[in-house]
């Protein structure tokens, strides 16, 4: 029996009785089915703190909201033992699912696949819903206005993704149409209204309700006016209960849906609160009476100016309209505890204003209309623009936080709640959630000065389409690499990753008092004002020699006698190679997936070095501890990222610019490609060199110690100038990368795709035992649904036509086949070139079913044909390994 005091959570009874009655230790599996549980009698819903809670529970879910709701609805679908407590009710009004508008985007909206397919997975749920429990629910779709060529890019690529789901999207572009179809507008510089019919408007309460009706008559509790205080974590960093109001339920599984209050949740361990990457902002709306136009009704679809993230939604009885003016936008501050006395921020009519004006500009008549009621409730929002999902940290098992909604809690919560019961059961998500995921932040991202700064910006992109290549103005230069002013003196264009700065690309312009953050996104239709400078770095890298930084990567030391063998379950290829070798791998799950893919240098007989993508920092380390956990192999890791200053000096040339600042022969035999040695520049010694460029191009990767990073640099960039060396940065490595046909994870591999599906078996060792094989054997034998494809674009005009960004449909002989994932232009090639994913999920995808279709894509809504390759192009380069020469186009 482990005494109360010992788990550090000093309580009085009657909870103690309960804690002594249970083992923290005891461990029972999900229900598969419901099962009666607890000595609760007390009816949920009844105003009254219960002095019985049930004793235990297969999961706790903190808060009554739509994320809290949602989960719990799923668990119990499933024959979970579900407890949700809230410290208000179902639906209250301080909370965000209390004081939602009720507007939902279609999967359309959403460019990304996995925030689609979430999507889909909601518009689903809450239909269904709606029709038992007759809530209202209107599919009166919504009318996107666009004035600025921006906005009407997107408009045309929010149409060309609707024909993934219907056919009934409009376009319109004559304003006397617009006029005429919806009267009621101002459509003065309009080029282009969308009406997109999917997006719905419906009554969160009654969603809520509904919910909580399944949830009830699936077995599960909701517990109403019982906070949730403490999460107990006990042997092995497990949760085994959680402390509420009305006592202690023994738990082995905690969901934090807090919504704006989850980073209050407490835990009895040293790092007592809980720390996620998500803050409260305001978000404000106005309701009042109808519009004085005739024929506005229930199905009168929602308006947005997308120029002025402005929305209203005009029916019979009532008008809503909300506005994402970034002075509007308060970011708010919690008190320290739940019993203090905080009340929701009041509607502040002087920062509304411009919103309304946005609004009235649009649509005149809302200027007749009464003052109404500003209401004004507190949503969560995070550092990137996507929720959090999953595991709250690798230290605490059984831990799980869904938020952070960035005011789309709608479109999001049905499907992320089944997302994640299905990762509860299974132990592992079923799909792909690097987006959502909540170990893509590291704790830098929880900093409440930084998120502070950061997400009333991203709170002023709530209705806005944002692109990946969207960089944000606030809360920069957070993580820098010792020589970014040299860079930036340079002429280096920032973008951020990770917190981290990187340069995108070289301009000419190095006035030191310039701005060099890049902020905002690529032009979607046109050539980009990089593109020149691109162009000559890519020449550079391709002819000569180009210096990348790439400090951002992640850098892992992982050692111990076990670490040999922990390295071969973990990774799909063979890494047990001689001191010296590097080996490029996939860490696949147990669906084949690829975890993360990296490179595996290894630096002694019982110690390696793992080069990792930037986001899979937290990631990465979190998949090895997992499994150092579940072998019981003495292994360690060390997280050695911000020990290194990365240069990636790429190009024919490096091998002479190499031998010149280490003095040593580098000759293939000397120093093949794929090894690894610890090398002097200079004066500097310990710097770690890998002969793999990440982009296919001859060169080497310097791993340098950070207080000699400004010194080799300066050495390698003085003595580059005798090969014309340039500066390039991270666009260059994609188009090299692109234009090869070498994948990125995050981008074009994800937990979701097999090497067997990326064209990647030849990397894979068969023939030893690792996490994933069979399903990767069983693959080879069975044939995959989709497949990794690049495709060259034809007639695509690069001045005039919109360019591809990645998230394209793909067409086969005319009927959508899949999405692209990355796209470039190959100077090359000389085209677009795009990457992605050809899929067919009744007969499965085959070499001779990819080379018998024809194919377009879609770019802007405008489709363009394309050549399909499924092997790397054959690029000419100038090199002592490549004679043959080329010209890059330009
Ligand atoms: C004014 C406004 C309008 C919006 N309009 C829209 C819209 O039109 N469309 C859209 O898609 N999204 C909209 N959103 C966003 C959407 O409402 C939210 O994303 C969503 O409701 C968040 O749900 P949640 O469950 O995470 O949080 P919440 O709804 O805030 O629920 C969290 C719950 O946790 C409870 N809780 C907190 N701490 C504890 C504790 N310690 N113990 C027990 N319980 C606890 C709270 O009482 C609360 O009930 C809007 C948001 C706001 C603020």
């Amino acid at each position: 029996m482990v005494p109360v005091k010992h788990l550090g959570y000093d309580v009085k009874m009657p909870i103690c009785r309960v804690l002594r009655s249970v083992s923290p230790r005891t461990t029972w599996p999900l229900a598969s089915s419901v099962r009666a549980y607890g000595v609760d009698t007390t009816e949920p819903g009844d105003g009254k703190k219960t002095t019985k809670t049930p004793m235990k529970a297969d999961v706790v879910v903190c808060g009554a909201g739509l994320a809290g709701l949602s989960v719990a609805h799923h668990l119990a679908k499933k024959g979970v033992r579900v407890a949700v407590f809230d410290k208000d009710c179902v639906n209250n009004a301080h909370s965000a699912s209390g004081t939602c508008m009720g507007l939902m985007a279609a999967p359309s909206f959403f460019a990304d696949r996995t925030m689609h397919d979430i999507t889909t997975e909601s518009v689903k749920l809450y239909e269904q819903l709606a029709h038992k429990y007759r809530f209202m629910y209107s599919k009166c779709g919504r009318v996107y206005m666009a004035s600025s060529d921006l906005a009407l890019w997107n408009s045309r690529r929010i149409f060309a993704r609707s024909h993934l789901i219907n056919q009934d999207a409009e376009l319109v572009d004559d304003q006397s149409d617009m006029l005429a179809r919806w009267p009621m507008l101002d459509v003065e510089n309009l080029q282009a209204a969308l009406f997109s019919p999917d997006d719905v408007v419906l009554d969160t309460a009654g969603l809520c309700a509904a919910l909580a009706s399944e949830i009830r008559a699936n077995g599960g509790r909701i517990f109403e006016k019982n906070a949730v205080k403490k999460v107990l974590i006990g042997d092995g960093n497990k949760v085994f209960a959680v402390a509420t109001d009305g006592g202690l339920v023994e738990t082995r599984t905690f969901v934090n849906a807090a919504g704006i209050w989850s980073s209050m949740i407490k835990l009895n361990t040293p790092m007592a609160q809980t720390r996620i990457a998500m803050h409260p902002c305001t978000y404000t709306y106005l309701m009042t009476n109808a519009l004085p136009n005739s024929g506005i009704s229930d199905m009168t679809p929602v308006f947005v100016d997308m120029d002025k993230s402005t929305i209203f939604r005009a029916t019979d009885y009532q008008t809503i309209i909300s506005g994402f003016h970034q002075n509007g936008i308060s970011a708010l501050n919690l008190p320290n505890n739940l019993q203090s006395d905080w009340n929701m921020p009041t509607g502040d009519w002087d920062k509304f204003y411009l919103n309304l004006k946005n609004a009235m500009k649009r649509c005149p008549s809302i200027g007749q209309l009464d003052a109404g009621e500003l209401i004004c409730g507190a949503e969560g929002y995070t550092p990137d623009m996507f929720p959090v999902l999953g595991e709250y940290s690798d230290s605490v098992r059984g831990f799980y936080v869904i938020n952070g909604f960035n005011g789309k809690g709608l479109p999001y919560a049905g499907g992320m709640g089944s997302l994640l019961a299905d990762w509860i059961i299974e132990g592992t998500p079923n799909r792909d959630v690097s987006k959502v995921e909540s170990t893509r932040f590291l704790d830098l991202h929880t900093n409440p000065q930084y998120l502070v700064e950061r997400v009333p910006e991203v709170a002023s992109k709530t209705f806005e389409i944002v692109h990946h290549s969207h960089q944000c103005q606030t809360a920069r230069n957070l993580r820098m690499s010792p020589i970014y002013h040299q860079l930036r003196n340079k002429g280096a264009v920032f973008g951020e990753i990770m917190g981290y700065e990187r340069p995108l690309w070289f301009t000419n312009d190095v006035d030191p008092t310039r701005n060099s953050l890049l902020t905002g996104q690529d032009p979607l239709c046109g050539k980009p004002d990089w593109f020149p400078y691109v162009a000559r770095e890519y020449e550079a890298c391709r002819e000569r020699v180009g210096i990348i930084d790439m400090t951002s990567f992640a850098k892992l030391e992982v050692g111990g006698s076990g670490v040999v063998q922990l390295l071969q379950k973990v990774c799909s290829a063979n890494v047990d190679k001689p001191v010296g070798s590097t080996v490029y791998t996939g860490m696949q799950n147990e669906r084949g997936g690829y975890v993360t893919d990296c490179t595996i240098s290894r630096i002694a007989d019982d110690k390696f070095f793992i080069v990792a993508p930037t986001v899979q920092q937290l990631r990465c380390a979190n998949w090895l501890r997992r499994w150092i956990r579940e072998t019981g192999l003495n292994v360690y890791i060390n997280d050695v990222t911000s020990m290194y200053t990365a240069l990636n000096i790429v190009g024919p040339s490096s091998r002479y610019l190499m031998q010149d600042v280490t003095g040593q022969n580098l000759t293939p035999t000397e120093f093949p490609a794929f090894a690894y040695r610890e090398i002097d520049i200079g004066m500097a010694t310990g710097i770690r060199a890998i002969s793999v460029t990440h982009c296919g191009e001859l060169g080497w990767v310097l791993y340098i110690p950070n207080e000699v990073a400004q010194n080799v640099y300066d050495r390698i960039v003085d003595a580059g100038q005798e090969y014309s060396a340039l500066h390039a940065g991270y666009y260059t490595l994609r188009h090299l990368r692109i234009e090869k046909f070498y994948v990125y994870w995050g981008q074009d591999i994800s937990s979701n795709v097999t090497p067997v599906e990326c064209g990647r078996t030849f990397r894979v060792d068969f023939g030893k035992d690792f996490i994933g094989r069979d399903a990767l054997f069983a693959q080879t034998e069975t044939g995959v649904n989709k497949r990794f494809v690049q495709l060259l674009i034809d007639k695509h005009d690069r001045e005039r036509d919109p360019w591809p960004q990645g998230r394209e449909i793909i067409f086969r002989d005319g009927i959508p086949c899949g999405w692209t994932t990355s796209a470039t232009y190959g100077f090359t090639l000389g085209c677009q070139v795009c990457i992605g994913y050809i899929e067919n999920h009744e007969f499965g995808v085959s070499p001779v079913h990819i080379n018998s279709g024809s194919y377009e894509i879609d770019i802007g809504n405008k489709r363009f044909p394309a050549r399909v390759n499924m092997h790397s192009p054959s690029l000419p380069m100038v090199s002592s390994e490549h004679p043959i020469h080329y010209r890059p186009t330009q």
